[in-house]
């Protein structure tokens, strides 16, 4: 495993379909639909349930169950309140950023199809050099071309359409992945892997494993702490991104310093679950995979933290991607990271042992 190439040609192309779709949270289904045409043939079945998280099981009928999870929606905005003059101003949906707004092309989501826009931004001449506004959410607006609100309802645009931007995957010097939401599809894409690389390495596992997507992380947990009750899991191994702090303006005292190109990184928080940490390092120490550890007080802010504290508490570990960027179009990750976190969950996989409680107490 350790001498094997991990991506090949066709999963390098499935990354790239399925971060060009748009996945806004709340509207996750075309995406899942790319995912899980993907996992299809190295699964036993599927669940889905109401608000769109899917599962691709192998060994539905074990009793011991673990899951590796990422979470599948993207950051989007939602039209808000349409101006007698045609101009739209926008509400998050999960953490969107106002400061990259100004100047982006943005692409609404409708009945009618896509409709484009623009958010529009004051000229450099027109603005007063002695104060200058930044962008805010109060004042960044959408601009579709239209010349007053009649119109832009008859476009087929209305107070609840949610926009996304239409920037998508690139390489960037032979091994860096641009694109926006890389946070969380790299999550879907890893877990996806790893359940391909099981298959064609014809490895026999003696749990259930639920490869998880779930929906409306974004926003609050919401699709994990949904699935968590469903699955009703023993294990949960989430993947999620975290940041790369070395690059301008990043306070290594208060964020930590992990990087891309340095390995998964692994986190220390009261929501994961000691000895299941322990496992992934010694893992990883094992089979010589880079990592590096990164610390969280109270809350990791990922679906660890929903698959953690349900079901009376499930054993749970984040294992992260760190990522340049989060939350803006130019998203970064590092090839060879995105393959270790792939390697690090499949060994980690074949270490758990079937009813394995992680007991402190034994
Ligand atoms: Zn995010």
């Amino acid at each position: 495993m350790a001498n094997k190439k991990i991506m090949n040609d066709k999963s390098l192309k499935f990354l790239e379909n399925y971060l060009n779709n748009a996945s806004p949270t709340g509207y996750e289904w075309e995406g899942q639909k790319i995912w899980m045409e993907y996992l299809k043939p190295y699964v036993d079945e599927f669940i889905t349930d109401t608000y769109g998280t899917a599962v691709g099981v192998i060994n539905p009928k074990a009793e011991y169950k673990v899951v590796i999870e990422g979470h599948s929606d993207e950051i989007s905005w939602y039209v808000n309140y349409i101006t007698d003059n045609g101009l739209i101003y926008v509400i998050r949906n999960g953490g969107s950023d106002h400061q990259i707004a100004p100047s982006k092309v943005v692409h609404i989501h409708t009945k009618k199809g896509i409709v484009k826009g623009v958010f529009g931004w004051p000229a450099i001449h027109t603005r007063s050099n002695e104060k200058e506004e930044s962008p805010k959410l109060e004042n960044i607006f959408v601009d579709i071309g239209a010349k007053d609100k009649e119109e832009v309802e008859k476009m087929g645009v209305h107070v609840g359409c949610v926009i996304t931007y239409p920037d998508e995957f690139f390489i960037m010097n032979k091994d860096k992945f641009v694109c926006r939401a890389i946070d969380n599809r790299a999550g879907g894409f890893m877990i996806a892997e790893v359940a391909r690389l099981l298959h064609e390495n014809k490895q026999k596992l003696p749990f259930g494993l639920y490869i998880t997507n779930s929906v409306q992380e974004e926003i609050g947990l919401r699709g994990a702490e949904m699935i968590t009750h469903t699955i009703k899991p023993n294990v949960a191994i989430v993947t999620d991104v975290c940041h790369d702090t070395s690059t301008p303006m990043i306070d290594k005292k208060k964020q930590g310093h992990t990087e891309i190109g340095k390995g998964p990184v692994i986190s220390y928080a009261p929501a994961v679950q000691n000895k299941l940490r322990e496992l992934i390092i010694d893992t990883a120490e094992e089979k010589k995979i880079p990592f590096q550890r990164m610390a969280s007080s109270r809350y990791t802010g990922t679906d660890t933290d929903a698959f953690a504290y349900s079901n009376g508490g499930v054993a749970s570990a984040l294992i992260s991607l760190p990522l340049r960027y989060m939350h803006t179009t130019v998203e970064m990750v590092h090839k060879q990271d995105v393959e270790n976190v792939i390697r690090l969950i499949y060994e980690t996989l074949l270490k758990i042992k079937e009813n394995e409680n992680f007991s402190y107490f034994k």
